[in-house]
């Protein structure tokens, strides 16, 4: 079943680890019978597709490969096995583009875990590319009301800090420390974070990022990394009895502070890595981790129902983060802002430039 495909489309194609990415005409695939074909208008970029493109994790990618992981489209085609979703509906393509179903991991929803995950834009082609598959399972089902370009982010970075903040057990009231917050994932962080009634302490570099967290993303204090003399103390001062955040929310592309949280986190707080930075490694002081019972614990994205949870939060108006449209074409100059530093909030591409 499907409607009006094309044979060809353009996608941006890295054909060896290390790039460049090729802004190039490719073949449109068919679904199998559990997937849909999905004709993706916006997709997000995040760090974890430039983590792809320069290999730099200990997890071969595929070659060639079509990256990209927060892709909102409409679905245009499926397999016959598909009963639960409908030619033009709208669809998310997510980082977990399917899992098994089957093994112990799946059945218990954490199918993240999923030894057999096929990864968007990593192990199987992604959402740069106007024609996208995905198992059906898994897409994100969308309501016609939400608009495919501001949602993008959601796919991967909301439903991630999402997910992050429900794992720290953080409670209305307390204090989290969002840790690379001028970012995509941080600056969705801060708003989920405001959502679910946190304060919020921004962690991050620049004018540019300092302004957005605190005039737009609802932050109550903003610490420079990079000019601050005494990170730990600056942050503890943070919270109002000095003793630290309740939970450390832990986004960012550098080893460094991966390294420092456990020392300003409030007893029995909660350090939650997301974070991917290549090669490094988490390190805490043993005392200090033991005499104020610190947790740290690794997040990886969402099941399915965190996904549909996260997206329900947008629906309803409750997250804003800003972001940046350009042509799926110019994907090389964003990774280049992202390489640099440079982007506070996200870049979504627009797959028709
Ligand atoms: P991004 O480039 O948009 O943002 C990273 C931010 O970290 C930048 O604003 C940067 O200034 C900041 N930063 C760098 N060094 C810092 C420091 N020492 N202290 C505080 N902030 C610092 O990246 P992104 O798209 O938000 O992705 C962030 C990371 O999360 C990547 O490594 C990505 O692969 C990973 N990720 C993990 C998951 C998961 O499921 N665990 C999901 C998505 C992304
Ligand atoms: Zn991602
Ligand atoms: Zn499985």
């Amino acid at each position: 079943m499907a409607q009006n495909v094309p044979k060809k489309q353009m996608a941006q194609v890295i054909e060896k680890t290390g790039g460049p990415v090729e802004f190039k005409e490719i073949d449109v695939q068919q679904p199998g019978p559990d997937e849909v074909l999905v004709n993706i208008k916006f997709s997000g970029v995040c760090h974890t597709d430039l983590h792809a493109v320069n290999g730099d994790w200990p997890l071969p990618t595929k070659l060639p490969l079509v990256g990209g992981h927060e892709g909102a489209g409409v679905v245009v085609a499926k397999g016959d096995l598909v009963k639960d979703i409908e030619i033009g509906d709208h669809a998310g393509v997510k980082w977990i583009n399917g899992s098994c179903l089957a093994c112990s991991f799946c059945q218990q929803s954490d199918e993240p875990l999923c030894p057999h995950a096929l990864l968007s834009g990593y192990t199987v082609d992604g959402t740069f590319q106007q024609y996208c598959i995905a198992k059906a399972a898994h897409v994100a089902r969308l309501h016609k009301d939400i608009p495919l370009d501001a949602v993008a982010p959601v796919l991967c970075a909301g439903i991630t800090v999402y997910k992050g903040l429900k794992e720290s057990g953080a409670r209305p009231g307390q204090t989290v420390a969002i840790v690379g917050a001028g970012g995509g994932l941080g600056s969705l962080a801060q708003q989920y974070a405001k959502a679910m009634g946190l304060r919020v302490i921004a962690i991050d570099t620049g004018d540019e990022k300092k302004k957005m967290s605190l005039e737009q993303l609802g932050a109550s204090t903003f610490v420079d990394f990079s000019t601050s003399k005494n990170l730990v103390k600056d942050v503890q001062n943070a919270t109002e009895d000095g003793l630290g955040p309740h939970a450390v929310i832990l986004v960012a592309v550098n080893e460094k502070p991966f390294q420092q949280a456990a020392e300003y986190v409030r007893p029995r707080g909660t350090v939650i890595c997301i974070g991917l930075p290549a090669g490094a490694y988490l390190k805490a002081p043993v005392f200090e981790t033991v005499i104020k019972m610190v947790t740290i614990r690794g997040s990886y994205v969402g099941n399915r129902k965190d996904s549909a949870e996260a997206i329900e939060f947008f629906r309803r108006g409750l997250i804003k983060a800003p972001f940046k449209v350009v042509g799926l074409s110019e994907l090389e100059s964003v990774y280049d802002k992202m390489k640099a530093g440079a982007i506070a909030g996200r870049y979504v591409l627009d797959t028709s430039k």
